[in-house]
């Protein structure tokens, strides 16, 4: 059977941008018995953690992957490179540890799958998929937001 990959914080590592994890209650059940790949794109695309929120501007993760769109922190700062290389060595993980499948943090700028936020800091959720679940997407790794956070 397939591993599956599954974003680091939903496991319990403290690795979102406000230094904290975000537990999945339903993780367990959703991967069932299948081996599992931890991994945050965001640490592992060089950021710190505690790190500055941020979110897409212009478009989602696939419009980041085509050069139409940015993501950048509350401050301005332009953080596209770091998202784009975590997703990279993300797909990397992915592929060492034969995943098929990838449970993802629904609404971030990375992890999102199907909606993210708009990019206003205003907490208004549109329709679009993190860079991070884009890439995976495009590279045949079916990609589901994980349950119950
Ligand atoms: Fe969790 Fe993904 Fe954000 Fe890392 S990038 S903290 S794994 S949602």
């Amino acid at each position: 059977m397939d591993s599956v990959l599954v974003s680091a914080c939903l496991r319990g590592v403290p690795c979102r941008f406000d230094g904290r994890d975000k537990v999945s209650p339903g993780l367990a059940e959703a991967v069932t018995d299948r081996a599992v790949v931890s991994f945050c794109p965001e640490a592992a695309g060089g950021l710190p953690t505690p790190r500055r929120p941020a979110e897409l501007v212009g478009g989602d993760g696939h419009d980041v992957l085509d050069g139409r769109a940015r993501v950048v922190d509350d401050t301005g700062c332009d953080v596209t490179a770091e998202f784009v290389a975590g997703a990279e060595r993300a797909l990397a993980a992915a592929r060492n540890g034969g995943c098929g499948e990838a449970l993802l943090m629904p609404r971030s700028p990375s992890c999102g799958r199907g909606a993210v936020y708009d990019g206003s800091f205003g907490g208004v959720l549109v329709a679009g998929d993190g860079v991070t679940a884009a890439l995976l997407e495009r590279s045949g790794i079916r990609v589901r937001p994980a349950p119950g956070v």
